[in-house]
């Protein structure tokens, strides 16, 4: 049975790069029938919070992800890997190593002076069982450091193909750190092995990080899991996707007014070609195939995330809308027409205020023309205004134009403003049938104040 396992760090929020690999390993979990295991790497102690953790778990729910197994924090378990350290030193794939740090930086420094890369040199390796025990009775602090094989290292990745490493690409890495926390390589081994992952899907800046791992794998007689290492969201100047790029958070793109559905449809399309995009969660589990994900790292596209949830906008119950956007029920009708024409909730909000007539974009004012002489004609009609001869926009847009000498342009653009306070917006004709006459009138008395016209 297929077994995948999400591993956030709780150091920050959901960064959508993140929830990127969660949505994968989502999707490919159902597909294949398998378990989504929900693991906590939280060691990092000074960096991990139990808030950052609420918040990961809350966005993961958010965006439908639920997860079979967990969450399963690192920091409970550090007995654990105590135990397979101890294991790993009385096979003698580890040793004590009794350095401080400052020894270590000079021989660091050495070996640059000399070219050489810096790396451990092992010295501890050659210590007696004497000089060992002698050391532990004094208390000096010791790290557990694993000893690498000197062999080149190769894996299939599904997404990559083969990827290989060099005989001496690695040094003998810390295992368990002298506070008893486990390195991140080495509890992410006991864990993937414990747990029997059988999928570890994440994105490409982990390769680095996968020689080491199998080599723990092997340390331990197992069979490693299939790798399979996404290609990174990015920005347009094809630099990691950070702040600088714009909105990153899955919070914050909620607080934009972004639907979860299109999230999670854009994070499931994205680095695969697909013939349709617009896909519901049934369909991306049934199109999902890892080996379609496209090695090369993705352009994080704003615009195709703003049309996916124009889409879902459009396709949502009503109901479902006028809870998102926190309106009530008596909006139903408006918000039907307005869904139409929104690339967001925020704008969908934005847009009700059409109907109450109250404001008035500051930058809007500027594109009325004419507006005594259409104060005029408008007031003239109240009685007719929505009965008899100005049922509908059009109906408005004709008296207004034979009565004055304003283009047609001038005579839209100003209705527009006049009626619904903005310069863009739903279609005004669709719109005019629900605005009420008092938000037209109450309106124009505001403009009326502006202008400064009786
Ligand atoms: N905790 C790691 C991260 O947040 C993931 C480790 C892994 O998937 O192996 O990047």
């Amino acid at each position: 049975m297929v077994k995948v396992r999400f591993a956030p760090s709780p150091t920050g929020h959901l960064h959508v790069g993140n929830a990127r690999t969660a949505v994968i390993n989502y999707l490919f979990a159902k597909k294949e029938r398998g378990i989504f295991i929900l693991r906590i790497e939280d060691t990092d102690i000074q960096r991990s919070s139990k808030a950052f953790e609420a918040s990961i778990i809350e966005d993961l729910l958010w965006l439908g992800i639920k997860w079979d197994e967990g969450p399963l924090r690192q920091i409970d378990r550090l007995d654990t890997y105590r135990r397979y350290g101890e294991i790993l030193l009385k096979k003698g794939l580890a040793y004590r190593c009794f350095c401080s740090k400052d020894e270590i930086d000079k021989a660091r420094k050495t070996l640059i002076a000399r070219g050489l890369p810096p790396r451990y040199d092992g010295r501890c390796k050659k210590l007696s069982e004497d000089q060992i025990d002698n050391l532990l009775r004094q208390k000096k602090e010791y790290v557990i450091r694993f000893k690498s094989f000197m062999k080149p290292i190769k894996f299939n990745d599904v997404i990559h193909g083969e990827i290989s490493f060099p005989y001496d690409h690695v040094d003998d890495f810390i295992i368990l750190r002298s506070d008893g926390i486990p390195s991140y390589n080495f509890a992410v081994v006991i864990d993937d092995m414990l747990s029997g992952v059988t999928h570890v899907i994440r994105g490409a800046d982990h390769i680095s990080n996968t020689p080491k791992q199998i080599m723990l794998f092997h340390a331990f007689e197992k069979d490693h899991p299939v790798y399979a290492h996404h290609s990174l969201l990015i920005g347009p100047d094809r630099k990691p996707l950070s702040k600088r790029h714009g909105v990153t958070g899955i919070k914050d793109f909620k607080a934009m007014g972004i639907l979860k559905e299109a999230i999670f449809n854009y994070l499931g399309i994205t680095g695969r070609s697909m013939e349709k995009e617009f896909l519901l969660e049934k369909e991306l589990i049934d199109t999902f195939d890892l080996k379609s994900l496209s090695p090369s790292d993705a352009v994080f596209d704003m615009e195709k995330l703003l049309w996916l949830n124009r889409e879902y906008i459009k396709h949502v119950s009503l109901d479902r809308l006028i809870n998102e956007a926190g309106l009530s029920a008596a909006c139903k009708e408006k918000v039907g027409v307005i869904r139409e024409n929104v690339k967001t909730v925020r704008e969908l909000k934005e847009y009700i205020s059409i109907f109450d007539g109250d404001t008035i974009d500051s930058d809007a004012i500027d594109f009325i023309s004419g507006i005594n002489g259409i104060a005029d004609i408008i007031e003239t009609l109240e009685d007719s205004i929505k009965k008899d001869s100005i049922k509908s926009f059009e109906d408005l847009y004709d008296k207004i134009k034979s009565n004055s000498m304003l283009t047609k342009k001038e005579v839209m653009m100003s209705l527009r403003v006049i009626l619904t306070g903005k310069i863009s917006g739903p279609p005004i004709k669709e719109v005019f049938p629900l605005i009420s006459k008092e938000s037209i009138f109450k309106r124009l008395q505001c403009l009326k104040k502006r202008f400064s016209i009786d």
